[in-house]
């Protein structure tokens, strides 16, 4: 008996197998739930459709639990309708929906917050965050009782993290939008949570920073170490399956500890003595 047998639901944000969706759908496809994925739409006339071909590579190993894999631009409504539209077709209704995307244009990110373009602001609210409210919007009506929408943030949405920048600001609203959106879905049953995770190698992680972040992340952290893709797949299993039934509007941090800590630990202020001393040659 797995815990997610006889469940459905959706993938949204596998890039490729760093992404952190797809270690979410390695843990509820371990446990029997069956899943349909999207893929970013190749641009039209791209014989070698290498977004479908990454995903496909991927999903074409689970042909028992990966189901369909379609295109999907969160910004398109259009897009959005004919996702709905398959989701109806192959499962009826689902019983959870993973979201994890976010995107920022390079420029930007790499601006100081203040000087974020008008345009790259909105672009990055639409997909990052405003997403979030569409699909539940659009896939409530699918929803079986007990269904568990999850999306993925990170802890710059909650404090200032230097080189974050516009996607802190992107993170702060969809925290927002997690809760505004567990309420209005709680009088349906519908659950929705976010996983705040640590920082993790991926595509979209490589474009905030995430490779300099990771030696003074453990060094903070409680757990004196970083966190690992797996670690949040199964946090990830918790909140998609039943175990976590009274779970709603919650942001659950796997992130070895690190947001608990209101001043540097000890391993972190060892290691700066060391180098100082180092520097002095003392
Ligand atoms: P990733 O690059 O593998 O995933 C990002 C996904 O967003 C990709 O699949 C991409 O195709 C999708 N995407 C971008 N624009 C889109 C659009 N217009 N329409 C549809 N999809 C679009 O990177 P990831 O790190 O796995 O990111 C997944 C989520 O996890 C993001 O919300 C990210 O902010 C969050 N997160 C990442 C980290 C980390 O350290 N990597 C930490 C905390 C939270």
């Amino acid at each position: 008996m797995g815990l997610m047998d006889g469940k459905k639901g959706l993938i949204l944000g596998v890039a490729n197998d760093h992404s952190i969706a797809w270690a979410i759908a390695q843990e509820v496809m371990k446990e029997g739930a069956l899943c349909g994925f999207s893929h970013l739409p190749d641009p039209p006339g791209d014989e070698r459709r290498k977004s479908w071909n990454r995903v496909q590579k991927l999903t074409s190993e689970y042909p028992a639990t990966a189901k369909f894999l379609v295109p999907l631009d969160v910004r398109s409504d259009a897009n959005i309708a004919e996702l709905v539209a398959t989701t109806k077709q192959e499962f009826g209704t689902i019983d959870f929906l993973v979201h994890s995307m976010a995107f920022a244009s390079i420029e930007d990110l790499k601006r100081e917050t203040v000087a974020t373009s008008r345009e790259g602001f909105l672009m990055a609210m639409d997909i990052s965050a405003y997403s979030l409210l569409a699909l539940s919007n659009a896939f409530a009506p699918l929803m079986n009782a007990n269904a568990s929408i999850l999306a993925m943030t990170y802890y710059g949405g909650e404090k200032c993290v230097p080189g974050y920048n516009v996607m802190g600001v992107c993170k702060a609203a969809l925290d927002s939008c997690v809760k505004y959106a567990a309420y209005d879905l709680g009088s349906k049953s519908i659950r929705v949570n976010a996983i705040s995770a640590g920082p993790l190698k991926t595509l979209a992680g490589s474009a905030a920073g995430v490779k300099e972040m990771l030696p003074m992340n453990a060094l903070m952290s409680p757990l004196g170490r970083n966190i690992e893709h797996a670690e949040v797949g199964k946090s990830a299993l918790f909140l998609l399956s039943d175990l976590s039934q009274a779970i709603t509007g919650e942001i659950l941090h796997v992130d070895a500890g690190f947001n608990i800590m209101g001043a540097p630990t000890k391993a972190l202020t060892d290691a700066v003595a060391a180098d100082a001393l180092k520097k002095a040659k003392v």
